[in-house]
């Protein structure tokens, strides 16, 4: 099956690598708002906006009358155009709002070149991209297949990181006749059914608590500069701040991604039935911010994981609906014990008096559940 992955990389651009980077960003961002204009123009005067086709038309016009724009990869301003159009399919699809314009100060900045004829490859620890040359870039981990495009990005912190996609046929993965049920958890990230639970890294987590630190500190340099009548653009240690709380934000957002990433795989290789439960069933359970939307990001992006590989690999994942009680059911005997307050972590059952971890006896009943879900099919 072919099948398309993304990897993220590093990269170490020189001086006048980072200038050109930085220049092609500016072109991509000046043609996506110059035909902003011209499409929001046309849509008032005739009530219908113009076309891909209808702009790329003009592009040769106007690097003609801004010769700048020819210095950049053109790839990349085509693509541009590419997204402000798609950006205006979706909208007239009511898939989302207008597309708005483009600002310098958007905190991260990217624009994505394709590949056409051998003008991105990797040479070692090097990537060729066009316009740019040989970049040095921390090769973590190898690229299979064709590559597509790659989007080279500037965060806030002013590091640059390039996303390659590329497309590979995968072969399906060995069988090994083997079903899990995993129960998300609130105390432990995962509950499996064979009895593992898996914490929520702890490394991960003292990161978010220094996360949720620096944060604080961000809120207060805004309020003292309010207080002080500073304007925040203009207030020093406050954008400092910010660049630090940005850093720690993609740090934290990388570790989560390996952790799931490493996770997800490792149960797709194990087990041939995977069953989950529903997402929303626990959604409210957290009360913490913060914590709250890192661990709802990496439930639903833990899912969406094992969902696309298991469809890579030939594995089966079962979906429990929110319906099913899960935690109030005896994995051994059937028996309906009602629901309990998420202090009981144990119990007994009073039918056939096997003592229960709650999490685990839950992770056995989606287990069961999804197993009869799949002998029904
Ligand atoms: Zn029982």
């Amino acid at each position: 099956m072919l099948v398309k992955k993304a990897y993220k990389f590093r990269i170490y651009p020189t001086r006048e690598q980072k200038r050109q980077i930085v220049k092609t960003l500016g072109c991509s961002r000046f043609v996506f708002n110059h035909f902003l204009v011209k499409w929001n123009d046309t849509y008032k005067q005739t009530g219908k906006g113009l076309t891909y086709n209808a702009c790329s038309a003009q592009l040769p016009q106007l690097k003609k009358e801004l010769s700048w724009l020819k210095e950049v990869d053109s790839i990349a301003v085509q693509t541009s155009l590419q997204n402000l159009s798609d950006a205006f399919s979706r909208f007239f699809k009511k898939q989302n709002k207008a597309p708005r314009f483009k600002s310098k100060k958007h905190l991260v900045q990217s624009y994505t070149t394709k590949q056409t004829n051998g003008n991105i490859s990797m040479e070692g620890n090097k990537i060729k991209l066009p316009k740019l040359g040989l970049v040095r870039f921390t090769k973590s981990r190898e690229v299979h297949g064709r590559i597509i495009n790659v989007t080279i990005r500037r965060n806030p912190s002013g590091k640059y990181f390039i996303s390659i996609l590329a497309e590979t046929d995968v072969q399906p993965l060995v069988k090994t006749e083997s079903a899990i049920g995993i129960d998300l958890g609130i105390t432990d990230f995962a509950i499996l059914s064979d009895g593992h639970k898996i914490d929520n890294n702890k490394f991960t987590s003292n990161m978010e608590k220094k996360l949720k630190r620096e944060q604080r500190k961000l809120s207060r340099r805004a309020l003292h500069a309010k207080n002080n009548g500073i304007n925040l653009l203009g207030a020093k240690n406050y954008q400092k701040q910010k660049r630090k709380v940005a850093r720690l934000y993609d740090k934290v957002l990388n570790q989560r991604a390996d952790f799931l990433n490493k996770l997800s795989t490792a149960i797709i290789k194990n087990h041939d039935v995977i069953c989950i439960e529903d997402l929303n069933t626990k959604g409210m359970l957290r009360n913490h911010k913060l914590a709250k939307s890192i661990s709802d990001v990496s439930w639903s992006s833990f899912v969406t994981k094992l969902q696309y590989k298991a469809d890579w690999y030939g594995k089966t994942l079962v979906k429990i609906s929110r319906g099913f009680p899960s935690s109030q059911l005896c994995s051994v005997c059937g028996h309906h014990t009602g629901k309990k307050s998420l202090e009981v972590r144990e119990w007994t059952c009073p039918a056939c008096h096997m003592h229960h971890d709650r999490d685990i006896n839950a992770s056995n009943n989606i287990l069961a559940e999804g197993l009869r879900i799949v002998a029904s099919a």
